[in-house]
C-alpha cells in the first residue's frame, strides 16, 4: 500500500525526489484489475512537483446503448502543489477561488497522501460518455416485419391507379 510522503523526509533524499511503483486496488475506485503504475514526487523548495502514470481495466456503461463494457484506462497526470502554511486569515474571496482552482497546498511540516492523490486523479480521468465501440448505433428499436414502409405503400397505390386509368395524352 502507498504510504504518505513526509515533506521533511523528501528533502533528505537525493535530488529531493522520491520515485515509487505501485500495483493495488484503490478503495472507492472500482477496477477489474489492480491499478498499476509509478509516481514521482520532487520537493522544489516552495512547491512539490508530482507526476504519475497508471493503467488498469475498468467497466464502463456505453452512453449510447447502455451496455457495460471493459475499457483499458491509461492515464498520466502531474500537479504542482504549493508548500505554505495555511494562511491565518481567510483570503479575499476572489483569490481563494482562484487558488482552489489552480493549486492544492500543503504546510511545510505536512505530508502528501499519495494514495489519495492518485485516487482523486483516477476519478478525474475516468472517461465520461464513451461508446462501447466507435460505431455503436445505440439502442436498436425492433420494428415488426409486417409493417410496410409508407413510401412503398404510396407507390403501390399509385401503380394501382395507373393500371385502372392510364394517363391520357396531352391535348
Ligand atoms: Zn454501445
Amino acid at each position: 500500500m502507498l504510504k504518505p510522503i513526509r515533506l521533511s523526509d523528501l528533502r533528505q533524499l537525493p535530488q529531493h525526489t522520491q520515485e515509487l511503483e505501485f500495483k493495488q486496488f484503490f478503495q472507492g475506485f472500482e477496477s477489474l484489475t489492480p491499478v498499476e503504475g509509478s509516481l514521482q514526487v520532487s520537493h522544489r523548495g516552495h512547491f512539490l512537483e508530482a507526476s504519475a502514470q497508471a493503467q488498469t481495466i475498468v467497466t464502463l456503461t456505453c452512453h449510447r446503448c447502455l451496455q457495460q463494457f471493459n475499457h483499458r484506462l491509461n492515464v498520466e497526470f502531474e500537479e504542482i502543489i504549493l508548500i505554505r502554511d495555511p494562511s491565518p486569515e481567510p483570503l479575499p474571496l476572489e483569490l481563494e477561488l482562484k487558488d482552489e482552482e489552480l493549486l492544492e497546498s500543503l504546510p511545510p511540516s505536512g505530508e502528501l497522501d499519495v494514495e489519495d492523490w492518485i485516487y482523486q486523479h483516477l476519478h478525474l480521468e475516468m472517461p465520461r460518455q464513451l461508446p462501447c465501440r466507435p460505431d455503436c448505433e445505440g439502442i436498436v428499436v425492433e420494428t415488426p416485419q409486417e409493417q410496410v414502409d409508407p413510401r412503398w405503400a404510396a407507390l403501390g397505390a399509385l401503380a394501382a391507379r395507373l393500371q385502372q386509368a392510364p394517363l391520357k395524352d396531352s391535348p
